[in-house]
């Protein structure tokens, strides 16, 4: 390296790596949910870490959404209760883009289900990042897996760090405030 001007060369350091980046990218889509309990996002990157879709999970596109349900309570008919009528947030970043997924990578806040699982496989994406696995227990849980290590999609967590939160935190500030 030049020694003029030395004092403009200086080690830098991102904020974050890939996973934590694109992992924070579906945590800020979840925040747009509008299900009151549980509010899921779900980006998904191609190889070179570029991001071709996102999605979070709110009710079919195109409806009117105050004639549907936002509860949960399961003692109710289908009809009435939310699980009729919302995509989850995965179907919807796939649904979302006519672009290939084949080889791309999903960040998920929570772990699919069997339904979104599906889609995941046929469309050929190799690889699932995704914060909770809350409901790990469920047999809709259990059947992604299945459908994930039968089509050679690899599944991995990532643990997000409060101290990346406060960094980012400061950032935002400064950004809203450095005006
Ligand atoms: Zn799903």
């Amino acid at each position: 390296m030049t020694n003029d001007y030395k004092e403009n060369y200086f080690k830098v350091e991102s904020n974050f790596n890939w996973d934590e980046y694109f992992l924070l990218q579906a945590m800020i889509a979840s925040f747009k949910s509008k299900d009151p309990s549980t509010k899921v996002g779900c980006v998904i990157v191609d190889k070179n870490n570029h991001q071709v879709t996102m999605g979070y999970n709110g009710m079919v596109a195109g409806i009117d959404e105050g004639q549907l349900p936002w509860g949960k309570i399961k003692t109710v008919p289908l009809e009435h209760q939310k699980y009729a009528y919302v995509v989850h947030a995965e179907t919807n970043a796939i649904l979302h883009t006519n672009i290939s997924l084949e080889d791309c990578k999903a960040y998920v806040t929570l772990f699919p289900c069997n339904e979104c699982a599906k889609l995941i496989a046929s469309k050929k994406i190799n690889e699932v990042i995704y914060l909770s696995d809350k409901h790990r227990d469920l047999e809709t849980n259990k059947i992604a897996k299945k459908i994930f290590k039968l089509a050679g999609i690899k599944y991995r967590t990532v643990k997000m760090d409060e101290s990346h939160l406060e960094r980012l935190n400061q950032h935002l500030t400064h950004l809203i405030t450095d005006t």
